[in-house]
């Protein structure tokens, strides 16, 4: 039998959650009472993503599901979506923060190395609300927050393919929110600047030196600055934002 306490817990799905931005996000969200399921792209992150859905279910008493699934191939980010739902009994937020890069100049970048960025960071996002979105107007309530780039605002030498999946990220949120707000359903955008993770951690010192010298705040952002944000637009308050682009940047792109 549910009690009332289960029956209106939220729970929410973050992908790509096994290590750096995403895991801040599901620690965040675990923090604030939501049920959390965390997302690896193979069985080789499984272990990294059960030790934290354990530390979380001990640490926050939230229930917690980790499930390896790439969500570039449309079957398993389904079977992903399909799971959290079986777990939780629904998805409340869904948080596309999955991402990989593969950068180079365009006149050498190769074809595969384009296909397979934005495989993941577009069409992985694009699988993920499609599994979500009839759901999600079914139970009148939904928050999907993707995960774009400032590069994807403002293009970057070197990345052509990663700027375009992020725009592409940025159209097709825009989308969602137009096709989901009526049903109280939000989509938003968080543009990262430079966030320490892996996915930075191949700058040398004289790079991060200079991306500093770039950046307002004078220092990096850590993963808990995007998961802040994150938290707010799942929140019942951010009720009436949709549709937006919110750079989490420390003014990199003033
Ligand atoms: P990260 O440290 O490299 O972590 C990436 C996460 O995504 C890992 O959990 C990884 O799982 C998962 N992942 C990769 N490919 C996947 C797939 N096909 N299916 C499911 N999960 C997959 O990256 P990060 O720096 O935290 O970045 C997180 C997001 O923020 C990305 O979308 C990135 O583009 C965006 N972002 C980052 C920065 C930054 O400065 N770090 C700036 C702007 C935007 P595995 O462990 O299985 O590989």
């Amino acid at each position: 039998m549910t009690n009332e306490t289960e029956t209106t817990r939220r729970a929410a799905l973050v992908t790509g959650s096994s290590r750096g931005i995403g895991r801040a996000v599901a620690q965040e969200l675990a923090r604030a009472g939501y049920d959390v399921c965390v997302n690896c792209s193979s069985e080789q992150g499984l272990p990294a993503a059960r030790e934290l859905a354990d530390a979380l279910a001990a640490d926050c008493g939230v229930r917690t599901l980790a499930v390896a699934a790439n969500v570039a191939d449309a079957q398993e980010a389904a079977a992903l979506v399909d799971a959290a739902c079986q777990e939780f009994g629904r998805v409340d937020v869904l948080v596309n923060n999955a991402g990989i890069t593969r950068d180079g100049l365009i006149a050498r970048m190769k074809e595969e190395d384009f296909d397979a960025v934005v495989g993941v960071n577009l069409k992985g996002t694009f699988n993920c609300c499609k599994a979500v979105a009839q759901r999600m107007m079914k139970q009148r309530f939904g928050r999907i927050v993707n995960m774009s780039s400032v590069v994807g605002v403002a293009g970057n030498a070197g990345q052509a393919n990663y700027a375009a999946s992020k725009a592409g990220v940025i159209g097709l949120t825009k989308s969602l929110a137009r096709e989901l707000a009526s049903r109280n359903v939000t989509a938003n955008a968080v543009a990262p600047g430079f966030i320490t993770t892996d996915m930075t951690a191949a700058l040398s010192d004289k790079q991060r030196e200079a991306m500093t010298e770039r950046i307002a705040a004078r220092r990096l952002g850590a993963p808990e600055d995007v998961a802040a944000l994150v938290r707010f637009l799942a929140s019942d308050e951010a009720g009436y934002i949709t549709g937006q682009v919110i750079c989490v940047d420390g003014g990199m792109s003033l």
